[in-house]
């Protein structure tokens, strides 16, 4: 080739990338406007969110917990809490709802800071069971027995590996740390207690199998009041924002500025929450909103936008998986509007 036409042949490189670059403009500035929303845009969000899905009846309490039922249907909150501390909230901030099932995340977590991923994988293990979160057939169907830390059997069984020496001081570090989480005190719901203390043969069944199999920790009816107990927790959805941004922040809580878990175990946990989290609804709710999230039978619901913010709503209408049907119309309505899907920004469709 000829200087000439070496030259020639690099200024049409030139022209074609120039015009593959202003082909692109589009797509690389909505990446960039998908990835940093101001606090207009979030702002905004949430109260669309909440205007959108506050008339939505659909679902119903539990109340295989008896007291669930009596805790008023319209209650909705919906909120973003971003990994500096910025909370926006539309919607009911005060309420405290049980935290429930949301809660077993951050005992794994604990778990892990205590012991490492390893025990949780090897002692509880990691894989989604395609079952309800109360599943007894899941026991005997896996060799792993508990299977994940986000179902009844694995959350259970994650409070009976907590290392403590009396049950109080299994309670007193459970507890501990879902307010480091959280950034303030809760407090526990005494009558949300006694209503599933008294009634949890189920649990108590999952328990003792467990136990039986050599899978449980502890003695078996300390683990299940220590997590009966970490289930009646209160929260309100901005407490649940703030844990959730926790999590955005590789562990570091935002509001006190406290690491509350090892940043190189959050991932982990975040590939937990996303295969698990919503039990054998895991996989509709990826494809939908494509963010790793935990669900409570209390009506919240938090999903974590890796590295950068939480987004969460509460509202105690459950669908038959026991997922909040408003929080979830909710938090993928604001992930579809952000484009913040792990994979790619979902259509929610
Ligand atoms: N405490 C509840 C139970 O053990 C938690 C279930 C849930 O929130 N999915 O049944």
């Amino acid at each position: 080739m000829s200087v000439k036409n070496r030259f020639r042949s690099a200024e049409a490189w030139l022209i074609g990338l120039a015009v593959v670059g202003l082909a692109l403009l589009p797509v690389i500035s909505s990446a960039q406007s998908a990835a940093e929303p101001t606090a207009e845009d979030f702002q905004r969000l949430v109260d669309e969110a909440y205007n959108l899905f506050k008339d939505v009846k659909e679902g119903a309490n539990a109340n295989y917990i008896p007291i669930l039922d009596t805790v008023p249907s319209e209650l909705f909150g919906v909120a973003i809490a971003t990994r500096d501390g910025k909370i926006f909230a539309a919607g009911e901030q005060e309420y405290r709802f049980s935290i429930q099932s949301v809660s077993k995340p951050f005992t794994a977590a604990l778990v892990m800071t205590q012991q490492g991923p390893k025990v949780l994988r090897e002692k509880i293990g990691v894989e989604p069971t395609g079952l309800p979160f109360n599943s007894k057939m899941a026991l005997e169907i896996y060799p792993e027995r508990s299977v994940n830390p986000l179902v009844n059997a694995g959350a259970i069984a994650a409070v009976s590996l907590v290392q403590a020496g009396s049950e109080d001081e299994r309670w007193k570090l459970v507890h501990e740390n879902l307010e480091g989480f959280a950034g303030g005190t809760l407090p526990v719901l005494e009558d949300v207690y006694t209503s599933e203390y008294e009634t949890c043969w189920g649990n108590r069944g999952i328990a003792n199998l467990l136990y039986n199999y050599g899978r449980l920790y502890s003695d078996p009816e300390e683990a299940l009041r220590v997590y009966t107990r970490q289930c009646s927790v209160g929260i309100n959805t901005r407490d649940l924002a703030v844990m959730g941004a926790t999590l955005a922040n590789g562990g570091v809580n935002p509001l006190t500025g406290r690491r509350v878990m090892p940043a190189e175990h959050v991932p982990e946990l975040l590939a937990i929450m996303a295969t698990a989290g919503f039990y054998d609804e895991s996989g509709e709710w990826m494809y939908s909103a494509g963010l790793p999230s935990k669900t409570g039978v209390g009506g919240g619901i938090v999903s974590v936008v890796p590295g950068k913010f939480a987004i969460v709503a509460f509202s105690p209408r459950l669908n038959e998986a026991g997922n909040s049907v408003r929080a979830m119309r909710a938090i993928s309505y604001i992930a579809g509007k952000l484009g913040v899907g792990l994979y790619g920004p979902n259509l929610g469709e």
